[in-house]
């Protein structure tokens, strides 16, 4: 069963009861998930997490989703990696990388769309729909799918050629759009009021940012039940990383960790950072911008949960930094030579992030951090493709691998 009792207003606090909705009718804010915490704390501990299955949903009782409705294709319990090489390239003493590219869907979005299609099936819905820079479509598509439901995924019509395949082979009705993402989700938004669909990050939104959650839960469960000094994560509407604050105070809450003193730093491409820039010029309030990135999958110029990814920057004492394209580029590839991890362009960012805040001295050398990395590398290629040195290219012959390989190094 799931403990989840109401929706409350992130900004008035009223309470609304479990219904696919998204704003308060009186005062506009975000709603939220609430739980009994203290029913959970007597039926969840750590001996109820290790016998449970080893994905996102040993941490069910956290979870808005009746187990009964849920479908699960794996997603979750990705690898902590601890990254010694890594660290000592950017000078830090204690790194680690939660490797979220290996998802059922190759994204840390599998997650989310756990939490949306779940609460979408237990509503009654028909049909699941999304606005998406691409990693969200992926996954959707895929557990619909999975589902049997019917599936409706709007996208720009400039994205990676994996993302668009990548949606593509699971059938759902693909919609590519003239404009941005924010355009597209403006077209959704309209939408949800005139269709009975399930619109993963509009009317079943507080359930689906829950999913986010369960990258705190397996963090701290992989660091044996603490949680570190500092994260670094990546940034698009800053969903996932108020979510992942959330998920170690939750933890705090039903005490399987104690006092956590994570300070959270968020990361975006300089080509689309509202959420950055706001920090850097110390203000609450972000001014939309108009996205110019090779980083896609975080390309929302207008993030809805900015303001909440800033206060969760001040209440823990964290921060954010922005990474150029080049610094993008430079970062996946420094990542896959010192870890072996071939990332997508959002975890450029994050790198790129990590590897500025250690550098301006943001992020102290003993500080123990996770890095967020969050969609694998096969979704971008092109924007890495020209960077990768040619391969050496010879006939069948032995004579002539040795001559080429001299030329070659
Ligand atoms: C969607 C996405 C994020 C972050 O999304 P939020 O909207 O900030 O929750 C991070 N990385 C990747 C690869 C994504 O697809
Ligand atoms: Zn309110």
């Amino acid at each position: 069963m799931s403990f989840a009792y109401a929706l409350a207003c992130r900004e008035c606090g009223r309470e609304y009861g479990l219904e696919p909705i998204f704003s308060c009718d009186f005062c506009f804010g975000p709603l939220e998930v609430s739980y009994d915490y203290d029913l959970i704390k007597d039926t969840m501990n750590v001996a109820s997490i290790e016998a449970g299955p080893p994905t996102i949903w040993r941490y069910s009782p956290l979870l808005p989703v009746d187990p009964q409705y849920k479908v699960d294709i794996g997603t979750g319990y990705t690898p902590l990696i601890r990254a010694d090489r890594l660290a000592r390239a950017i000078g830090i003493d204690t790194l680690w990388i939660k490797n979220d590219t290996v998802n059922p869907t190759w994204s840390f979005k599998d997650r989310v769309v756990s939490m949306a299609i779940g609460k979408a099936r237990e509503f009654g819905f028909e049909a699941m729909a999304c606005a998406s820079t691409g990693n969200l479509a992926n996954s959707i598509a895929a557990h619909s799918a999975a589902a049997g439901m019917d599936c409706f995924v709007f996208i720009p019509d400039d994205l990676e050629t994996g993302k668009v395949v990548g949606s593509g082979v699971y059938h759902p009705t693909l919609v590519t759009i003239d404009g941005s993402y924010d355009d597209v989700n403006r077209v959704c938004t309209e939408l949800s009021y005139q269709r009975p669909w399930a619109f993963v990050n509009i009317n079943v939104r507080p359930y689906y940012a829950e999913g986010s959650k369960t990258l705190a839960f397996e963090t701290a469960e992989q660091l044996e039940w603490r949680a570190p000094d500092r994260v670094v994560a990546p940034m698009a509407s800053g969903s996932l990383f108020t979510k992942i604050w959330k998920g170690f105070q939750e933890l705090e809450k039903i005490g399987l960790i104690q006092n956590p003193t994570t300070k959270m730093s968020g990361a975006q491409a300089q080509g689309c950072s509202p959420i950055a820039t706001a920090y850097e010029a110390g203000s609450m309030n972000f001014v939309p911008q108009k996205p110019d990135t090779i980083a896609r999958s975080l390309a929302i110029g207008n993030p809805a949960d900015g303001y909440y990814a800033l206060k969760t920057m001040e209440q823990t004492g964290g921060g954010a930094a922005m990474a150029s394209d080049v610094e993008i580029l430079e970062a996946i590839q420094l990542l896959a030579e010192t870890e072996g991890i071939f990332a997508e362009t959002a975890g450029g960012v994050t790198v790129a992030c990590l590897k500025k805040l250690v550098e301006q001295g943001a992020i102290s050398k003993n500080e123990e951090t996770v890095a967020y990395i969050t969609g694998a590398g096969l979704k971008t290629i092109e924007a890495v493709s020209s960077e990768i040195r040619q391969p050496i290219h010879i006939q069948p012959k032995v004579e002539e691998f040795d001559a080429a390989l001299e030329a070659y190094n």
